[in-house]
């Protein structure tokens, strides 16, 4: 028995989803740019997911940009909002909880393009100060980016209100946000978000495909550059298959809205119950404020690759802090930021889930915690 628990790294696609692209594939490989009949076909499958997608939002399908995913998409917002609004100001309002794929973006542009970085920071449960933000804010600003949902620790961020309180303090503020662990599950005004990243692959979509959401009156500067897809904005043929396939993951994660989340709370709750048989442990953030996908836990006294590995010869797969930062030597910055010590952010395991998770995939957890840890354990040096 297995229980894939780590569904903020990526999530097990839709059958329907393979379908789809399964047959975009063998029945619609012409390339959506051709002049030929076969490839307006084609254009008219990406057409149709745009439209999808940008009903998602109560947007236009003008505003939507495909995309390889949210590294790319936060990519393309920032460093192309930076390159045209550098004129007007160069300083950045972020937090110090953002995914690398924002948080290098804007340490690059400080180092190499004279930005000014200001990193709000959070509390224990990952929650930034609205007061804060609207102190950082001055003439200079020219660009706000801030994550919907954190993806180590799942700490909801006030994107929504912070968005108004940037546009009351200057229109021209542009405002960014990393939504890739929110779309789909948290409302976005989107009259006051000017860019939002989304990957396809955390809701059952397929990996490599994304969009950027742009306001139809937001200039950015093309990152991409090449032939004249997309309306410049992003050279390179167009991903049909993959795209294709976000719509129809988008459908159907749109369909059981209300299900899901009643679901996914019931799940987060009996796992919470069940550790607490389990001593010395911390649960990070005040769990039922947090997005109901995401658990962060640390366990005293064991190291988080050992405990993961250790898990996964049972067939529990989990995440030690995030997949992303998976292979790099330092500890999350996330965790310390949060008020974890080293040590406990060293010990820190994720568990995330999805609609696909039941009960029993907690069970086979716990008994698989229950039988790991007291033997890990007992081989620490005090
Ligand atoms: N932002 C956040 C909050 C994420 O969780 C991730 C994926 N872990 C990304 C950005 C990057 O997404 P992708 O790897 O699909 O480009």
């Amino acid at each position: 028995m297995s229980a894939y628990l780590d569904n903020c790294a990526t999530t097990p696609p839709y059958p329907a989803v393979i379908e789809t692209m399964r047959s975009v594939m063998e029945k619609n490989y012409a390339n959506a740019s051709a002049m030929h009949r076969f490839g307006f076909e084609s254009e008219m499958i990406v057409r149709q997911a745009r439209e999808v997608i940008a009903d998602s939002l109560n947007v236009t399908p003008e505003e939507i940009i495909f995309t390889s995913g949210a590294t790319e998409s936060n990519n393309m917002a920032l460093f192309g909002a930076a390159k045209v609004r550098r004129r007007h100001g160069r300083h950045i309002i972020s937090t110090n909880v953002e995914h690398p794929s924002v948080r290098k973006v804007l340490d690059h542009l400080a180092d190499d393009y004279g930005f000014e970085l200001t990193l709000l920071r959070v509390d224990e449960n990952g929650q930034i100060d609205l007061a804060e933000l609207t102190a950082a804010l001055k003439e200079s600003t020219v660009l706000v980016s801030m994550m919907a949902v954190n993806n180590e620790i799942g700490a909801i961020l006030p994107v929504n209100e912070a968005a108004a309180v940037v546009k009351a303090y200057n229109k021209n503020i542009l405002f960014h946000v990393d939504a890739v662990q929110g779309y789909l599950k948290y409302a976005l005004d989107m009259k006051n978000i000017d860019l939002m990243s989304v990957s396809a692959h955390k809701f059952h979509g397929p990996k490599g495909v994304g969009f950027l959401y742009k306001g139809a009156d937001i200039h950015l500067a093309p990152m991409i550059l090449g032939g004249s897809q997309q309306r410049f904005m992003r050279a390179g043929t167009l991903n049909t298959e993959g795209i294709a396939g976000m719509a129809k993951a988008v459908e159907l994660y749109r369909a059981n809205e209300a299900e899901r989340d009643v679901r996914l709370r019931e799940l987060k709750r009996y796992f919470l119950d069940r550790l607490a048989d389990i001593p010395n442990i911390r649960i990070n953030g005040d769990p039922l404020r947090m997005a109901p996908h995401v658990l962060s836990v640390s366990f005293s006294g064991v190291r988080s690759e050992v405990l993961l590995h250790a898990l996964e010869e049972k067939g529990v797969y989990v995440s030690a802090g995030s997949a992303c930062a998976a292979h790099s030597k330092n500890v999350s910055s996330v965790l310390v930021n949060i008020g974890l010590t080293k040590e406990e952010a060293e010990s820190t395991l994720r568990f995330s889930f999805s609609e696909m998770n039941t009960k029993s995939d907690v069970d086979v957890a716990m008994t698989a915690l229950q039988e790991v840890i007291p033997m890990l354990r007992k081989f620490v040096r005090r």
